[in-house]
């Protein structure tokens, strides 16, 4: 089991034996996160892209877990900034048995459509997130809504099926603590800058989205992280602010689509009247963090698919 306070002192330890690890993305901190829950049986929540693996191994091992210590690697969702390393890790944690929603297995086991879509929509900035290593499937749990994960002494992480983002998004609860690991449900805050939705092709649903920030109110957390990055400083008004933004920027979608279909700038410039961005990027490492892999071109892609879907579905 994990020893090593010597170590742990360093590092970003927070109540609950939560230590946050940052993952250095694109070598950028504040960025994305992993959150280790020191418990008896140790369980990693989310893990960052592959090009992070070394840094995230590195933060396990100085928190003092060994190689067959590491209990559960637990996915919010198969996104390569929260999976990427889950394949690389397994590997060095062969004690580790993966945890992911039911439609996100597959692409653990057989990453290569995933890796594909995602290279195709990152271009030339994919090398800074590298792929993912296939995982045997007998190492790849199947966690549907309310789908408990022990971690020793009476202390249980609980799946909360949490949609939008993408069909196959989980949050995490922490039931004793009151911890809530949101992934990306909520949004992202980096570095002084206003929590700002999420919103990446090709699933993103706004009515899922916002039923999810429902059932996450209801949970009544007393903490909250987010994968981009770290704790929010009230749970139940950073849901608020996640559900206002996600439903203004929605509508705003709908109806740019209504008016001018197809227009891609209509409806960016519907979206950033209708809630501006402005605060989320106010220092200048959110606007960095934010530039540096397009996330805000991408909700207009997420936004655009969105619209077509339901356009198609008429
Ligand atoms: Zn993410």
């Amino acid at each position: 089991m994990w020893q090593g306070y010597a170590t742990l002192a360093d590092m970003d330890l927070h109540p609950g034996s939560i230590l946050q690890i940052d993952t250095l993305l694109a070598g950028i901190p504040g960025m994305t996160g992993a959150h280790l829950i020191l418990a008896e049986q140790p369980a990693l929540v989310d893990c960052g892209t592959q090009t992070s693996a070394d840094t995230v191994r590195d933060a396990v091992t100085a928190a003092g877990l060994g190689p067959t210590d590491l209990a559960w690697l637990v996915l919010t969702h198969v996104h390569l900034d929260h999976c990427g390393a889950a394949g690389d890790l397994a590997r060095a944690f062969p004690g580790a048995t993966v945890v992911v929603h039911p439609r996100g297995a597959r692409h653990l086991v057989d990453p290569s459509r995933l890796v594909q879509g995602t290279h195709a929509l990152f271009g030339r900035l994919s090398p800074a997130l590298g792929g993912l290593e296939p995982i045997a499937a007998e190492r790849v749990v199947e966690a549907a809504d309310g789908h408990v994960i022990p971690l020793g002494g009476g202390r249980t992480l609980r799946a909360v099926w949490a949609p939008g983002h993408a069909r196959h998004h989980m949050a995490l609860l922490d039931e004793g603590e009151g911890i809530l690991f949101a992934g990306d449900a909520v949004g992202v805050q980096m570095g002084g800058g206003d929590l700002y939705p999420s919103i990446p092709p090709p699933e993103y649903d706004v009515d899922a989205a916002l039923a999810t920030l429902d059932t996450l109110e209801r949970l009544g957390a007393s903490r909250l992280y987010v994968s981009h990055f770290g704790a929010v400083d009230d749970p139940s008004e950073s849901i608020d602010l996640g559900r206002r933004a996600q439903a203004a920027i929605g509508e705003a979608a709908r109806s740019a689509h209504a008016r001018a279909p197809g227009d891609q700038t209509a409806l960016r410039v519907a979206v950033d009247a209708a809630w501006p961005p402005d605060d989320a990027l106010r220092t200048p490492e959110a606007l960095m963090r934010w530039m540096t892999f397009n996330w805000l071109d991408n909700n207009v892609l997420g936004l655009q698919g969105m619209v077509e879907r339901e356009a198609a579905a008429l």
